[in-house]
């Protein structure tokens, strides 16, 4: 299903060109516009799922099963010496195409912006712990 006026949709259904590394039936994987490092791509489903919340856990699956061939692949040709893969949802998470996609992004030692993905750390008491660790707690 594709939905009208989404980017990720024109982009993976090729009705929009880009720079495709890699598709399948099920997706494309294509170099991002503004890329944090040198080969930074896009694993986007041709399917339109918002987000997290609405894509189903079989696309999910493949999604993943797909971040780890590129990974590798990607790491061997770029000669990078690690690899971020990165997934937002909502906009208070830095989302900004509300068509769900993974980030691959390669990483170099002394890289020009080492700090891509660095967030401040919060502290929580040891009570408000085992709060969070009962609310989240799954069976
Ligand atoms: P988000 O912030 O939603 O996780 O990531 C969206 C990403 O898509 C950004 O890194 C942005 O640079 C990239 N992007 C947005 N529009 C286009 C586009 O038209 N073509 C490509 N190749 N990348 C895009
Ligand atoms: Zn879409």
């Amino acid at each position: 299903m594709r939905e009208k006026d989404c980017i990720f949709c024109k982009i993976s259904s090729g009705e929009i060109p880009s720079n495709t590394i890699y598709e399948d039936e099920e997706f494309r994987v294509i170099l991002d516009l503004a890329p944090a490092a040198k080969g930074h791509a896009l694993i986007i489903p041709k399917e339109h799922f918002a987000d997290i919340y609405e894509i189903t856990e079989e696309v999910a699956c493949s999604a993943m099963k797909l971040a780890k061939r590129m990974a590798v692949h990607m790491t061997e040709v770029l000669g990078c010496e690690g690899f971020n893969i990165l997934q937002n949802n909502h906009e208070v998470a830095g989302q900004t195409v509300f068509h769900f996609h993974m980030h691959l992004i390669p990483r170099y030692q002394n890289a020009k912006n080492e700090d891509i993905l660095v967030w401040s750390h919060e502290t929580f008491s040891p009570e408000e712990m085992e709060q969070i660790r009962d609310m989240l707690k799954q069976e």
